[in-house]
């Protein structure tokens, strides 16, 4: 049983009181954005009604009541993700700036040629371009996990794949299409064995489950606020100090500097370095907010209300002809984001059709198309859930799953 109530939860956000083609709305795509709840809302407006300053520049009170609620989300962040020290969050626009910068910088100082890069064939675009472009500049090697029948990468995968050669490895904690937890721990420590370091991309776990970078000894971990109750325009680089220290910076300009001459600059010490210009501090503030609301619920709440969804909805999915779950059904290794196929419809058909009763679900290739093309399939649908989720909104899905083949004209 789910100890969260859900009745109480959905008060706190308005979006979901509302008519969507004359049913009230279900929304079952949170692992591409969530909904925000009135709190974030709230602390937003009240930011921009009394606070707002450009940071870390001004000697007057709007400019310093900036800084101070910056550098609070900040160490609000440190303490949610259990780093060390606050200089090792840097706020970025979301998950894919994180990624790219990483690849950027962390590429230009330490990838050379010959050198391997290893990643999941099921991640997200996001987190394969910006190493392509860095293999094809410095000659180096990408490797891929794959995934067994199950959705699942293996010991003996990781074991064949990374080895002395591996100065790098990117891993999702959680698979936006399939909802795989990855087993990160055991790749993390297997990587630092053979010399490499790890980069985690946790934009779908950060907001579903506990994360503790320290325990992880994750070296890189990114994520977005926007799939986890924040604003858009505000996500996370976690890197670990030392390893950042060494890195150049990505974006050059106004408050990333310690000096600047004619023909040259030094550079502000972490995080400053990789923060170059203004920054997002509404965005900072609503995801301070974002956060202490998850954590109020609690994270451990939270991913236990996901299992018994999940496991909910996978019960009655597989009574459904013609249907057909993409990856892992193992709830001790799968989040809440269950992706699906059905015989003969078009994933967008699904959606569609769905959404003809007000019911919010995702289709298409989820920006993973290297695990498309892996599981031969060109798109699926995707439902993902979260803490305004009940079980009245899966079975309101599922009523009208029932129904996406006779809508297209077959007898079942
Ligand atoms: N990685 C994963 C696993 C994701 O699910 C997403 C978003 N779908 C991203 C990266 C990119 O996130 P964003 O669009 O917020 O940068």
């Amino acid at each position: 049983m789910s100890s969260l109530n859900i009745e109480e939860i959905k008060k706190d956000f308005p979006i979901l009181d509302q008519q969507i083609n004359g049913s009230k709305l279900v929304y079952l795509d949170n692992a591409a954005t969530t909904l925000k709840p009135i709190q974030v809302i709230g602390a937003m407006a009240n930011y921009n009604k009394r606070n707002n300053g450009n940071p870390h520049r001004g000697a007057h009170q709007l400019s310093i009541r900036a800084t101070e609620e910056y550098d609070a989300a900040k160490t609000r962040v440190k303490e949610f993700i259990n780093a060390k020290d606050s200089a090792e969050i840097i706020f970025t626009k979301n998950t894919t700036e994180s990624l790219n910068l990483l690849a950027y910088s962390y590429g230009k100082a330490f990838i050379n040629e010959g050198d391997e890069i290893v990643l999941a064939i099921s991640e997200h675009h996001g987190n394969i371009l910006p190493w392509q472009r860095v293999a094809k500049e410095k000659k180096a090697v990408l490797k891929y996990l794959y995934l067994n029948e199950n959705g699942e990468i293996t010991e003996k995968e990781i074991k064949d794949k990374i080895t002395p050669k591996t100065k790098l490895v990117n891993i999702a904690h959680m698979s936006n299409v399939l909802g795989t937890i990855n087993p990160v721990k055991e790749i993390i420590d297997y990587t630092h064995k053979m010399g490499g370091v790890v980069v985690v991309d946790g934009a779908q776990s950060i907001p579903h489950m506990k994360v503790d970078v320290q325990e992880l000894d994750a070296d890189f971990y990114t994520f977005s606020g926007h799939k986890m109750l924040g604003p858009m325009g505000i996500g996370v680089l976690y890197g670990k100090k030392d390893i950042l220290n060494q890195m150049p910076p990505y974006l050059l300009g106004g408050d990333m500097i310690e000096y600047v001459t004619e023909q040259d600059a030094t550079f502000a010490p972490l995080p400053f370095k990789f923060e170059a210009g203004t920054q997002n501090v509404e965005g900072a503030v609503g995801l301070r907010r974002a956060i202490q609301y998850l954590e109020d619920i609690g994270l451990d709440n939270i991913q236990e209300h996901e299992r018994v969804l999940t496991e909910y909805a996978l019960e009655q999915m597989k009574d459904i002809a013609h249907l057909n779950i993409q990856g892992t059904k193992n709830l001790d290794i799968k989040g809440g984001i269950i992706s699906f196929t059905i015989d003969d419809v078009h994933p967008h058909d699904t959606a569609s059709i769905l959404d003809s009763y007000g019911i919010a679900i995702r289709s298409g290739h989820h920006c993973a198309q290297p695990l498309m093309n892996y599981l031969g399939v060109p798109a699926t649908s995707r439902v993902s859930f979260y803490i305004y989720n009940s079980k009245e909104d899966v079975d309101k899905f599922i009523e009208a799953l029932k129904n996406v083949r006779k809508w297209l004209g077959y007898e079942s």
